[in-house]
């Protein structure tokens, strides 16, 4: 059986032993699912606990809330893409180090490249950080889009932050509120399909990019 770029990706990170991960318990590799043609990619930091077992991103309480909020989006996990900056469970979920960042991010890149979404929602300050190459918070680039030279990237809170602080969680709403608000201004309504088709991803088109808007970043 012939595999896709993305297919040959996943299968050659199985095993991977590039960082110390490898060695510190993580169960697999959880390389990412989803629509492999999605135009909307979203980014999160490293699999957590159900993750690991599971071998897919989002699949434990801060994947729930993702849903809910893709639903509130007018998006599903078959319209999109999801991937994390580290492939490797941390051991007791700690934060990644830099080195496993360094050694990791190249094959998101590698995704990013052949999967060639036009938006990519990074979920929280790793991620954000990682694809805007620019240590900022959070909460000052949320919910804006920043046109990069082959995407937007459109950071969001990570869900988990909600899970963990309640008072965030009407900031996180309100912030799929603007990404459907993109999406809408940004989107060709779908083609009619079969009867009672399950809603049509939206076809994003988003012009030229331009080029990345580094004065917001004060
Ligand atoms: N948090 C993440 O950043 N990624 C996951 O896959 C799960 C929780």
């Amino acid at each position: 059986m012939t595999l896709t770029p993305l297919q040959d990706l996943a299968q050659s990170l199985v095993n991977c032993d590039r960082c110390k991960l490898a060695k510190l318990g993580r169960s697999q590799v959880v390389f990412g699912v989803g629509n492999p043609h999605a135009s909307i990619m979203f980014v999160g930091e490293a699999p957590g606990f159900n993750e690991d077992q599971k071998g897919e991103p989002f699949v434990g309480a801060a994947g729930k809330l993702l849903n809910d909020l893709l639903a509130s989006a007018g998006l599903s996990r078959d319209h999109i893409y999801i991937a994390n900056v580290i492939k490797c469970r941390p051991p007791n979920n700690r934060d990644p180090e830099p080195d496993e960042v360094e050694t990791c991010k190249p094959f998101l890149m590698q995704q990013i490249q052949l999967i060639r979404p036009k938006l990519v929602c990074t979920l929280g300050n790793w991620a954000t950080q990682t694809l805007l190459e620019r240590k900022v918070g959070i909460t000052k680039v949320k919910a804006q889009a920043f046109y990069m030279k082959d995407f937007v990237i459109f950071p969001l809170l990570h869900p988990a932050a909600a899970l963990h602080q309640g008072n965030l969680l009407p900031t996180l709403k309100e912030d799929f509120k603007k990404l459907k608000d993109f999406l809408d201004r940004h989107s060709t309504p779908a083609e009619p399909t079969s009867a009672a088709p399950a809603p049509a991803a939206p076809v994003l088109n988003i012009e030229s990019p331009q080029p990345a808007q580094m004065d917001l970043f004060g």
